[in-house]
């Protein structure tokens, strides 16, 4: 480990480099979100930048200035800062524009696109580029060693840099191999982790009010700074060395895939013996030791993460001599879940060919414009190759949709989506959906069929207004 300064508080930040408000001077932290806490807070404002202004680095970014730190977010797409430095967000997230365009005001918030900018000004730097699969399931780490390498040619005293993309067990190691090797000379740094678990669509509520926040960490000094740096949100701190905290990651959203295939097994075999999944989630959720969170039957999990993770973690383990046959059924399952739903629509309408299938939710979840791995991508593919006509609507993700899904009618909403369809499908569970008026719809339809990828609709309410009605693990309304 490199030794960094004389371990002084105050040679963390460097005076020249850090506006500290130091712990005498109170300042307001006030909520612009339901449950924020509105309350005085003491703390250090820290300067901070952040590599990578993509989901996760900019709610990063905005967070931690709304938490009173200076922040300067850094991102090589400089249309991306264009937009941003107008006040612009380039994808769908709640809550998130607002808070960018007030710390742009404020000037806690600031732009770049230089990381050599960013390593000046700041004695903390976090790494939150993307780490996508390559075609064999391992995370590309290319991003990350470039980044690594820029900074290290900017260095001129200590820094600690701190993973915050998810990055397979032992990449703490190669980041501070990297750095050590680029340095034109000996200085002092540290290198920590601090997996995200912030979930898209919810992104700024989960930052500001975590369950947990997760450091890994090799010396009291850079302990301190991250315990400083999330002071503010007075949430439990699990403190770790950095390859457990580089695992909390990948276990944490390997267990919750784990659930919803789990629960997805449990929808296979409802079907086939008459019984509600719905009703044994509850039964099976209730108990504390199991928690209800993550067990709805459905067609499956999608999105930037789970899939990708899930598939790095098996080869991260392969490569540890570790053969992780659980998570590769809850792989297996996943997929199953999408192909089971093309088959549900054969049972629902006969013959696909020809036919006018109305999709409901094209993001991987409500709430986003993700649809990055999104289980619609693979259905529409599907029942587009068995000949169906696909006309589709998503409150928020059509215009990225259009980029990929050619031969597709996108409408505006779900009653042009309805028009002349044979069946309907959800595949997103957007609120909107559920408050449908249901006699327009039918009235609508060519033939009132519904299948609901995602066990959205109450059965009893579909068979009141005529439909025939399809879902996961529930018994099917035929009349
Ligand atoms: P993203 O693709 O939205 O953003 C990554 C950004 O990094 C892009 O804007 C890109 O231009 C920028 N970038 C790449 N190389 C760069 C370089 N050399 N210099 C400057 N900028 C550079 O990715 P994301 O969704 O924010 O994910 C980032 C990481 O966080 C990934 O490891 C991901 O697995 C993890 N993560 C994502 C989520 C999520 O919900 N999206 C949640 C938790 C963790």
């Amino acid at each position: 480990m490199d030794d960094p300064d004389d371990g002084s508080f105050d040679s963390l930040y460097g005076a020249s480099y850090f506006r500290a408000i130091d712990s005498a001077r109170t300042f307001y932290l006030y909520s612009f979100l339901r449950g924020y806490p509105a309350h005085h807070e003491k703390g250090v404002c820290m300067k901070i930048s952040i590599v990578g202004t993509g989901h996760v680095g900019l709610v990063t970014g905005a967070c931690f200035a709304e938490m009173g730190h200076q922040v300067l977010c850094i991102d090589k797409d400089t249309e991306k800062l264009e937009l941003l430095w107008k006040g612009k967000i380039p994808f769908y997230e709640p809550g998130l524009e607002l808070l960018v365009r007030k710390h742009i005001k404020t000037k806690r918030l600031s732009l770049s696109d230089s990381i050599r900018e960013g390593v000046l000004a700041s004695g903390v730097i976090f790494i939150a580029v993307g780490t996508p699969p390559r075609p064999n399931g391992e995370a590309d780490l290319s991003y990350v060693e470039s980044v690594s390498r820029e900074i290290a040619k900017a260095m001129t005293r200590y820094r600690l840099v701190v993973e915050k993309s998810t990055v397979p067990v032992e990449t703490g190691e190669w980041v501070r191999r990297t750095i050590r090797q680029t340095l034109r000379r000996k200085i002092p740094f540290e290198v920590a982790s601090n997996p995200e678990f912030l979930r898209e669509g919810q992104a700024v509520k989960d930052f500001l009010h975590p369950d947990r926040v997760v450091i890994g960490v090799e010396s009291e000094k850079a302990e301190k700074i991250l315990r400083e740096i999330y002071r503010p949100l007075k949430v439990p701190l699990v403190v770790t060395d950095i390859k457990s905290a580089e695992i909390i990651k990948h276990a944490s959203n390997s267990f919750l895939s784990m659930k919803i295939s789990f629960i997805n097994a449990i929808a296979t075999l409802s079907e086939k013996v008459g019984a509600d999944v719905v009703k044994i989630a509850e039964g099976v959720g209730l108990d504390r030791r199991i928690g209800k969170n993550f067990l709805n039957a459905g067609v499956g999990f999608g999105g930037s993460c789970f899939g990708k993770d899930l598939t790095a973690f098996i080869d991260i383990a392969a490569k540890a001599g570790v053969n992780f046959e659980l998570l590769k059924e809850v792989q297996r399952i996943n997929q199953r879940q999408r192909e089971q739903l093309v088959k549900k629509v054969e049972q629902a309408v006969w013959n696909l060919r020809g036919k006018t299938v109305g999709v409901l939710g094209l993001a991987f979840k409500p709430d986003t414009d993700d649809l990055r791995d999104a289980p619609s991508l693979d259905v529409i593919r599907a029942l587009q190759k068995e000949g169906m006509l696909v006309k589709a609507t998503d409150p928020a993700a059509m215009e990225n949709a259009r980029k990929i899904l050619p031969d597709v009618e996108f409408c505006k909403n779900a009653y042009e989506t309805a028009r002349r369809a044979d069946c309907l499908i959800l595949l997103t569970e957007w609120s909107q959906f559920k408050t449908l008026q249901w006699r327009r719809v039918k009235s609508l339809m060519s033939h009132p069929v519904i299948v609901d990828g995602r066990n959205l609709f109450d059965p009893d309410q579909m068979r009141k207004a005529g439909f025939r009605y399809y879902s996961v693990g529930r018994p099917a309304v035929l009349s």
